[in-house]
């Protein structure tokens, strides 16, 4: 089964795309995730997405399609995808019918998750994560049970998404919804 997770930043397509990855043969391909970790290893690819990632802007076609092309040859044989954050525009979608078709692959489903965009710009300015082992926070609905200490590894360092500040976030949801 191959499916496509469509929906707003903060929706919750990352933390959806997990559950059914763990419930299921499913392989996920976030291109958040993929750019997030060429940043941080400072690849070219990392170098000249990571400018435009901090405006919220989005990343030329070419390089986000190269990347999960890429990535779809990884996978286990016979694993499905759950595409989580792609595609995001038409030429994407136009690449992802191409890359399937080569591998005698179809979309079986796509997931449209909707949420409001004010809830949205609330839930993503509140979030962290464990930097440890990367289970999720909120400052409100989901604080740690121990003020600094994460519930589920006790680990005790934080990180919080460079893009997930409110006047980022905005120009990501005008990006979502053009
Ligand atoms: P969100 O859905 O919360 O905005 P992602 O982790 O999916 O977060 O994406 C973070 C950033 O990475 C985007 O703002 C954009 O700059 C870049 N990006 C991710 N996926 C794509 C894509 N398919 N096409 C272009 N840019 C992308």
């Amino acid at each position: 089964m191959n499916l496509v997770l469509l929906g707003p930043p903060g929706a919750g397509k990352g933390t959806q795309a997990k559950l059914l990855e763990d419930g299921h043969a499913l392989t996920k391909l976030s291109t958040g995730d993929m750019l997030r970790a060429a940043v941080a290893a400072g690849t070219e690819l990392g170098r000249k997405a990571g400018d435009i990632m901090e405006r919220g802007a989005l990343v030329p076609d070419d390089l986000v399609i190269k990347l999960i092309a890429e990535r779809m040859d990884e996978g286990g044989e016979g694993r499905g995808y759950i595409l989580d954050g792609f595609p995001r525009t038409i030429a994407q979608a136009e690449a992802l019918d191409r890359l399937l078709a080569e591998r005698h692959k179809r979309l079986d489903r796509v997931i449209v998750m909707e949420v409001d965009d004010e809830a949205l710009v609330e839930r993503i300015t509140g979030r962290f994560a464990c930097a440890d082992c990367g289970e999720g926070y909120h400052d409100i609905y989901k604080p740690t049970k121990v003020p600094g200490v994460c519930d589920r590894c006790g680990g005790t360092q934080f990180v919080r998404r460079r893009d997930d500040n409110e006047e980022v976030v905005r120009a990501r949801l005008k990006a979502y919804h053009a």
